[in-house]
């Protein structure tokens, strides 16, 4: 059976403004299909259109499914920032991981995606607690992330005892909050992101360190994934004010801010904070 054609009008709806899918919108929608897979194949397909991807073309989309709670569904995808660094883009997972931890759930059940991971995700990934990890699955195969990283580098090899997951964040409207609960084992450099739009929404994004450091989520990219995945059709357009605040520590967001903001256009304002 084919989707209803009024699939994505459903989606749009649901959607305007809002980063995930409720549980009785995924199960709406998945009844419109014979099988999961094919309505996870059609909403991939989907999601991957917020994905901004000016240098690789590459749309990659995730789907991080709530484990327990309110059974949501988070999106995630790709960001990726023209005349800049690439070390700078943002994954489809760990797109979709941090929408879905900002949002206050508790564990991932599975992570769907529409390529097999690339080695940054799989470390990115593994960050998760060992109890807490989720089935990925990639055109219907799954696999843990065992299986697609064997003999990791992990928290535990840096003597870090409270991995990403270990505590679940408290959803708020608050930049002080959300520094508070950023993931910062490693460095102590705690921080967040709040970014103000012209149309009045305000859009938040936390650190998220990682074990091998590199992987690490920088709260600006953070933020700015959370406007792309509430703005599907404006992307990164209207943005008027970007406040990060960290705590004083051996990391700094003060460089990749700068970088970021350059590509973004010279009109934003920009604040760096110390808490
Ligand atoms: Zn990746």
């Amino acid at each position: 059976m084919q989707a209803n054609n009024n699939f994505e009008t459903v989606l749009s709806d649901y959607t305007n403004n809002k980063s995930y899918l409720t549980h009785q919108e995924l199960i709406s929608l998945k009844s419109q299909f014979d099988s999961e897979q094919s309505f996870y194949d059609a909403l991939l397909k989907w999601v991957s259109e917020y994905a901004i991807a000016p240098v690789s073309q590459f749309k990659v989309a995730a789907l991080a499914i709530e484990s327990g709670g309110e059974g949501r569904l988070f999106f995630g995808a790709n960001l990726e920032f023209s005349h800049q660094a690439l070390s700078l883009v943002v994954h489809a997972e760990q797109s979709a991981i941090h929408n879905a931890l900002l949002h206050g759930v508790e564990a991932i059940e599975k992570l769907v995606i529409n390529a097999s991971p690339c080695g940054y995700c799989r470390q990115f990934i593994n960050e998760i607690q060992l109890e807490k990890q989720p089935l990925i699955n990639v055109h219907g195969v799954e696999k843990t992330i065992q299986q697609y990283l064997p003999d990791a580098f992990g928290p535990s090899d840096l003597d870090n005892h409270t991995p990403l997951f270990s505590q679940s964040l408290t959803q708020c409207r608050d930049l002080n909050a959300y520094v508070e609960q950023s993931y910062a084992p490693y460095s102590g450099n705690f921080s967040a992101c709040q970014i103000k739009h012209v149309d009045g929404h305000q859009y938040f994004g936390v650190y998220l360190e990682n074990a091998a450091y590199s992987p690490s989520l920088s709260p600006l990219q953070a933020a700015l994934n959370q406007v792309q995945l509430h703005n599907r059709q404006t992307g990164l357009h209207g943005i008027s004010e970007i406040v990060i605040k960290q705590t004083a520590g051996k990391a700094n967001q003060q460089g990749v801010a700068n970088a970021v903001a350059m590509s973004l256009g010279s009109n934003i304002e920009v604040t760096i904070e110390e808490v």
